[in-house]
């Protein structure tokens, strides 16, 4: 339910009806957006008399929010969530573009230092690399772990670029505290148990799309971080499993980009590296995800694909990814001159 108050509505006003809210066992969220607040109630609201509530002299309306996803919709927070990195780093959301790029996998500090150069001078504002890998086999490389956590740290403090990396098991927690953005992965979109843990952090967490998920259940997935505390939350579409294998690894769903940004507040990334599973088609899709209006784009990078330990096959080399960067950023100014 969402309850939009008058504007100039007194803190005061504003503290005491949430009080009386709370005590009915609802969790309050309060949204100001310039003179306007609004209340948005995640719980068990059919104990509430909403004609009561729309009769109090602060309220303006009330509505029902009939989506299950509560703490991601955008009727709770009409602006777009701004996700910050460190003090003075890059943000994400709400204009701000984030153009994540590296290698799928962190295979030596030669190489991550390598291509974090690359791709930094191409314009790229974040470095991915995976240190633990989901691998659909176990005897393929499973990544470097805590030691390619360390070399993403390192890049890090030798180039400013904030890292972006995935967490798969919640025993690792303690080695991400330091980490910009922690990736869930899409093997893990729906452990629920990590995404509450994730939850009680407050590091950015950039939530895949499951590997056969809707969009409904990527959102009720964020709803589970946000409903444990952590609001920072970007959404990925990465592509899903379709009767298509022959020529895509998975279809990127690019509708989903304007439908999650009329459903919720939060940014969203588009990754047409894992979305294709091709590095030929990666810069048209990449294209296409910018003319959608996604707020961001992660790109696998590597300086030798052919040799690559995972995902050689969909990566772009530091030249290609040179070559496709301006076009991206040409995209998104003209974007933004259509609005
Ligand atoms: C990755 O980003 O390298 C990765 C494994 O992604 P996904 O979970 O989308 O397959
Ligand atoms: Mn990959």
């Amino acid at each position: 339910m969402v309850v939009v108050l008058r504007p100039g509505t007194s803190q005061e006003k504003i503290e005491h009806l949430t009080r009386w809210l709370e005590e009915k066992q609802l969790i309050v969220r309060e949204y100001q957006g310039g003179e306007q607040c609004v209340l948005g109630l995640i719980g068990d609201t059919a104990g509430i008399d909403v004609d009561m509530i729309r009769s109090l002299d602060i309220v303006e309306s009330v509505s029902e929010t009939r989506e299950p996803f509560k703490a991601p919709n955008r009727a709770m927070h009409p602006d777009d969530t701004v996700i910050s990195t460190f003090p003075g780093g890059p943000k994400i959301g709400g204009g701000h573009f984030a153009l994540i790029a590296g290698p799928c996998s962190v295979e030596s500090r030669e190489q991550l230092f390598y291509i974090a150069d690359k791709i930094q001078a191409a314009g790229a504002n974040f470095i991915r690399g995976g240190a633990f890998k989901p691998r659909t086999s176990p005897y393929d490389f499973q990544g470097l772990g805590a030691e390619g956590l360390e070399l993403l740290l390192q890049v890090k403090k030798e180039t400013g670029l904030p890292i972006v990396t995935e967490l798969m098991d919640i025993r690792s927690i303690e080695l991400f505290q330091e980490v910009d953005v922690i990736q869930v992965g899409a093997r893990n979109t729906q452990n629920y148990d990590l995404l509450r843990e994730l939850g009680k952090l407050q590091n950015p967490i950039l939530l895949k799309r499951g590997l056969a998920g809707t969009i409904k259940e990527l959102l009720m997935s964020a709803e589970y971080i946000m409903a444990s505390g952590n609001e920072n939350v970007i959404l990925c579409e990465r592509g899903i499993r379709t009767y298509e294998s022959a020529y895509t690894r998975n279809t990127l769903d690019l509708s989903a980009v304007p439908v999650l940004k009329n459903l919720t507040h939060l940014p969203v990334v588009v990754d047409p590296s894992h979305g294709t599973g091709r590095a030929d088609l990666v810069p048209a899709m990449a294209l296409a995800a910018a003319a959608a209006g996604a707020d961001g784009l992660m790109i696998e990078v590597h300086n030798d694909p052919p040799r690559a330990l995972s995902d050689g096959a969909q990566s772009l080399t530091p030249e290609q990814f040179a070559e496709l960067a301006p076009k991206i950023f040409k995209v998104r100014e003209a974007v933004q001159t259509c609005k």
